[in-house]
């Protein structure tokens, strides 16, 4: 009769908080490859933790999930997270030309290998300290977040340096724009804008008059709007880099960046989906679907067609143009010379890029550079650990890093790794002898604390019969 009312009433909970489920539940994959991302992210130490030990954090964390350990290892396989699998790289997909009107810095020359493309190497010994060279950007890539100032006349046209009240007085010097209400912070960004400006902003477009007819303004516009809305600076920079190539008469440009190392954005992608990408779901992070993200390629892909009626490129040229930018550029810029440098985590020089955006970098010797030593500089974070770093070049920049620094950091984590195992198998041998010793006196209230797995490789060492007695760090 009770249990027959039971089923008859719904429990309805007053609270708005979503209440913790009680009882034990099975948790979506999804959910148990978030928790376990955001353990990583927490203490990128948990990264090298084998499944076990993982399994039990999550348990902790989720005490009524219905998880086994081996479903948290299958899982791990299936989204390429597992640290001991075949992870995917694409160096080998990557293509590079030697570049066709490059003027070298004089200490500088440039050799292409097969394995790793073009690099550079010193021509004479280079002093710690030395500026190598400075450039500026071969294309100048504004910041997507600012093109709504930009348009109102906050920021300047072409750097996107935000203006303050005073100097938006500079319109008075001649350095607004005399059809639309945009404005340049000075003479010299005016200049380097030059016809670029006019072109993709000025909605003139007209398919009869030869000016500007290779571009469609009111496409450009939609086009940024969208990159804006999607947060997709990449789509944003080769519209920007297509149309500085197609206003570039000697085609130069072109050919500059037809001999970067170029590789399709779908291949990068593969590596970004077998292994954890980002973690960034902003940046087609690791649990991005793949056919979203098709979608909204062949979506940018048509918006990047309609601002360029007369010159077409195919999918396929495109899904190269995004690739390739994203493999090549600095701080959303893209730099002749300095594309040529390849990585090492502990580079010989240090590239300084916040002059200001438009006055482009300084490449400084970190160290002594030898006369036939590759210059090198880092494309990472060299203070992240060994694991982020692989897994950011890999995703990145498609290869997996040998360098040193790497080989030191790796024999390190190993050498800890089997001083914790040997630890283990101590406490686990002391737990059974113990065990022995307790079942032979046959004594049952003799408490036993005794290390369990998971202390974190310090060295714990404190087997006490004594409950009172509390482990001893030493
Ligand atoms: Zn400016
Ligand atoms: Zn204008
Ligand atoms: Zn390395």
């Amino acid at each position: 009769m009770t249990q027959d009312l039971e089923k008859k009433i719904e429990v309805i909970s007053i609270n708005d908080s979503i209440p913790e489920e009680n009882g034990p539940r099975v948790p979506h994959e999804r959910q148990v490859i978030d928790t376990i991302i955001e353990i990583w992210k927490q203490d990128p130490n948990t990264e090298n933790l084998g499944v076990s030990k993982l399994h039990s954090i999550v348990k902790q964390k989720h005490s009524n999930w219905s998880l086994s350990e081996k479903r948290v290892r299958q899982l791990l396989k299936k989204f390429g997270l597992s640290t001991n699998q075949e992870q995917f790289t694409y160096a080998k997909d990557i293509k590079s030309e030697l570049t066709p009107d490059i003027n070298l810095p004089p200490k500088i020359q440039v050799v292409m290998t097969s394995k790793r493309g073009k690099c550079l190497y010193a021509k004479k010994p280079i002093t710690k300290g030395e500026l190598i060279w400075e450039e500026k950007p071969l294309f100048f890539i504004p910041p997507l977040a600012n093109v709504k100032l930009i348009s109102h006349g906050s920021a300047c046209s072409y750097c996107g340096k935000l203006l303050q009240q005073t100097e938006m007085k500079t319109v008075l010097k001649g350095l607004d724009c005399n059809v639309c209400s945009e404005i340049w912070c000075s003479k010299e960004c005016k200049q380097q804008d030059g016809d670029l400006h006019s072109i993709l902003k000025h909605n003139v477009y007209n398919p009869t008059t030869k000016k500007s007819k290779f571009i469609n303004p009111d496409s450009f516009i939609t086009l940024q709007d969208y990159c804006l809305e999607e947060s997709w600076n990449a789509l944003y920079a080769i519209t920007l880099i297509y149309a500085q190539i197609l206003l570039d008469k000697s085609g130069t440009k072109q050919k500059q960046f037809n001999a970067m190392a170029k590789v399709s954005q779908d291949i990068r992608y593969k590596a970004l989906n077998s292994g954890g990408g980002t973690f960034d779901n902003m940046n087609g992070g690791a649990l991005f679907v793949q056919e979203q993200q098709k979608t909204l390629w062949k979506e940018g892909y048509e918006k990047f067609l309609s601002v360029f009626p007369k010159n077409p490129i195919t999918y396929k040229e495109f899904l190269y143009m995004m690739g390739t930018y994203n493999i090549n550029n600095l701080d959303s810029n893209i730099y002749l010379t300095q594309s040529h440098l390849n990585h090492n985590c502990n580079p010989n020089t240090s590239v300084d890029t916040n002059i200001n955006r438009i006055s482009g970098l300084k490449v400084f010797a970190k160290t002594n550079i030898k006369e036939g030593e590759e210059i090198t500089t880092t494309y990472v974070n060299p203070n992240h650990t060994l694991n982020q770093r692989q897994r950011e070049l890999r995703v990145n920049w498609g290869f997996i890093c040998n360098c040193e620094k790497c080989i030191n950091d790796s024999n390190e984590q190993k050498r800890r790794k089997s001083s914790t195992s040997n630890q283990q198998t101590n406490a686990k041998n002391i737990r059974n002898m113990l065990k022995e010793t307790s079942e032979s006196m046959g004594d049952k209230e003799f408490e036993l604390s005794i290390p369990q797995d998971g202390f974190n490789g310090e060295r714990r060492k404190s087997v006490r019969f004594d409950e009172k007695v509390v482990a001893v760090n030493n």
